[in-house]
Order: structure tokens, then C-alpha cells, then sequence
């Protein structure tokens, strides 16, 4: 078996969700599971959640009825609603939770005849400008939904844009448009993001939505998960497969676009782009080997990677090589790959195994 591994340690994805709890006490939690649970298993993830959460949300359908039949009492939020007409049926035999965000789904919801009525978040657009109804809208539509037959709760949602970012502006009219519907009866109301629910208490309302925290990364680009509290949960592990000594001039890789300047030591390392590692990645990018971080170098490969360990003489084939996780976080080679620890979990591709425990 090709030695190439993500380690999903479910005790931290519970610290993390404790965490939470404690930022904002006495809040309901929609842990946010899409993207099969930002890549570390959406089964796994729903399983160890069950107890400590009151709700899962999702992308779709499929992953909704993934989460039902996991858990029969969670509420179970389809964050993006229904993509057709015929999906409200089966959203109400699932019985989720179901965001309106568009005249169209709004109509296609009001002309359904539903075995029962589903659980409603109308979703203001607060200023992000990607999904939602403007505010005037949802106050000129109020009255229909209140009264419309589909509808058991009626509930306000919306999603901040910059809520990683403190102090931000545009954050204080979001909030401000949201907080201007509240005159409306809603029966619920959700806004905060992990980023809100570590920085905003104002935005808290009824319902938290945390996802990247539970996953043990920052929302943030200046403070660590560590500092935050939080708990890594998936190590992506892989194997030094392969070690040469290169002179001076030499190159390494496809594109020979990264040559040694002094004598070097090369490893090569069991993980590449087709597992999710960031082919974009410098060189320079943080590899864990032998307890220190060690340079990448060259361009990362489909199935390979290569470091440069001449700075770490004991590595040797067969060492493990931490691509992150517990030693090296998901956020500093995000960082260094121009990314964000979000698209590197959530792009760990299938072939990678997922092994679980608890600790
Ligand atoms: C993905 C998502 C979240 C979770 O955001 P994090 O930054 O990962 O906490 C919350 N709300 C909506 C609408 C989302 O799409």
C-alpha cells in the first residue's frame, strides 16, 4: 500500500466544537459538514458531533441524506436550498432545514405541496452579494411566507464576508442590515461563521455555524489555531521513499526549475497534486521530517514531492514525513502555498486514506 495517509483524530474535532460552546454559550450549533466535512469524512465526523451539536449543515441533497441517516434528530441545514422544484419533496421526507435565497426558489417552494412543512432560513443578502434577497425584498415577501402552508419555521440567515478580517466595516453593515429585519417575527436567526463566532459576539444570534474551527484551522490570517485553542485534526502523513545526494548545479524535478546552490541532500517524499498536495506550492513551502521542518523543493509531481534535508542529516528512508497536521499547521503551508488551510482540507483527494481515532 502506497504509504500515504490522513489521520482524522475525532477528539479533537469534539475539543474544537467545545470551544465554540464556550465562545458563545448557550447557542445552537449548526456544525457545518459540506465537502465531506471539509475533506476529513462527513460520516465520521457526524458520528463523533452526534451529542455535543443540535445541527449539521450541508451543500446539497446527497449530503443531507448522508447526515440523516446518521443522526434522526439533528436539524440538518441545506445551506445553498434546493437546486430544483422536485427536491423540496425529498427535502421534506428528510425533514431538513431549508435555505431560500432566490425568487426562483422561493416560488418553486411556494407552488410545492409537501408531506409537511419544512424549516425555512431566508437568506438576506447583507452585503456579500453572492446569494440572498436584498433587505426591502424579504420585508415586501414577509407576509406571504409567514402565511405559506410550506412553511413550519420561518428563519433569517445571512453570511458575513469579511468577518476574518476585525474591525472591518463592511462586517458593522451586514450586521446592521441583518439586525433591521429583526422587527419582522422570525422564529430563528443564524449569521456567525467560525470567524464571527471567535470575534463577533454581536453576530452569535440563535444558531452558530462553525466549520473550519471544528476542523482545528484558523478562519484567520494572523492568528493560529493554537492561539485560538483549537485542536488539529487531520495529519497528513506520508513516507520518505527515496534520498540522493545532488552537487552543486544539479536539479531536481519537472522543469528542473529548482537547483542546488550549495551540495544538498534530496528526500523524496510518497505525496503529490493527484492527493491534494498544492502543486503550486514554492519551493521553500514547510515539510515535517525527523521532528524539523525542512524546504520543499522543486515542483511538487502527481504521486511526489521532494525536500531538501541537508539541513536534517538523521532523515533517512522509511521516515515519516508530516505534510501537516499536529507539528506543522494546515494554515502555515496554506499560507505558503498562497492559499488557505480550507482548500487544502477539502481537496485531500480519495485515493488519500482516512484513518480514525480518538485521543
Ligand atoms: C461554509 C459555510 C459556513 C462555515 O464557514 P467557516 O468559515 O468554515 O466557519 C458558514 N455559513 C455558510 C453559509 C457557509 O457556506
Amino acid at each position: 500500500m502506497r504509504p500515504l495517509a490522513a489521520t482524522i483524530n475525532l477528539a479533537a474535532v469534539r475539543h474544537n466544537a467545545s470551544v465554540v460552546r464556550r465562545c458563545a454559550p448557550g447557542r445552537k450549533i449548526f456544525a457545518v459538514v459540506k465537502a465531506n466535512a471539509y475533506g476529513h469524512g462527513v460520516r465520521e465526523v457526524v458520528t463523533a458531533l452526534h451529542d455535543d451539536v443540535e445541527g449539521f449543515a450541508v451543500a446539497s441533497l446527497e449530503e443531507a441524506a448522508e447526515v440523516r441517516a446518521l443522526h434522526a434528530g439533528a436539524r440538518v441545514m441545506l445551506l445553498e436550498g434546493c437546486f430544483a422544484a422536485a427536491e423540496y419533496q425529498y427535502a421534506a421526507q428528510l425533514g431538513l432545514d431549508v435555505v431560500v435565497h432566490s425568487p426562483r426558489q422561493l416560488e418553486q417552494l411556494l407552488e410545492s405541496k409537501l408531506p409537511r412543512p419544512l424549516n425555512v432560513w431566508w437568506k438576506l443578502d447583507s452585503g456579500m452579494h453572492r446569494l440572498g434577497f436584498a433587505g426591502e425584498a424579504v420585508r415586501a415577501l414577509y407576509p406571504r411566507m409567514q402565511a405559506a402552508e410550506q412553511v413550519a419555521e420561518l428563519n433569517l440567515i445571512s453570511h458575513l464576508a469579511c468577518a476574518d478580517e476585525r474591525g472591518c466595516e463592511q462586517t458593522e453593515d451586514q450586521l446592521e442590515a441583518f439586525l433591521g429585519l429583526l422587527d419582522l417575527n422570525f422564529a430563528q436567526r443564524s449569521l456567525a461563521n467560525s470567524a464571527a463566532i471567535l470575534t463577533i459576539p454581536a453576530a452569535h444570534m440563535d444558531w452558530l455555524r462553525p466549520g473550519i474551527m471544528l476542523y482545528g484551522a484558523s478562519p484567520f490570517a494572523d492568528i493560529s489555531a493554537a492561539e485560538l485553542g483549537l485542536r488539529p485534526v487531520m495529519t497528513l502523513q506520508g513516507e520518505l521513499l527515496g534520498c540522493r545526494d545532488v552537487s552543486v548545479g544539479e536539479s531536481v524535478g519537472y522543469g528542473a526549475i529548482w537547483k542546488a546552490q550549495r551540495p544538498s541532500r534530496i528526500g523524496t517524499v510518497s505525496c503529490g497534486y493527484a492527493d491534494g498536495y498544492p502543486r503550486h506550492a514554492p519551493s521553500g513551502t514547510p515539510v515535517w521530517v525527523r521532528g524539523q521542518c525542512v524546504p520543499l523543493v522543486g515542483r511538487v509531481s502527481m504521486d511526489l514531492l521532494s525536500v531538501d534535508l541537508t539541513d536534517a542529516p538523521d532523515a533517512q528512508v522509511g521516515d515519516t514525513v508530516e505534510l501537516w497536521g499536529q507539528h506543522l499547521s494546515v494554515d502555515e503551508v496554506a499560507r505558503a502555498a498562497g492559499t488557505i488551510g480550507y482548500e487544502l482540507l477539502s481537496k485531500v483527494t480519495s485515493r488519500v486514506t482516512r484513518r480514525y481515532f480518538a485521543n
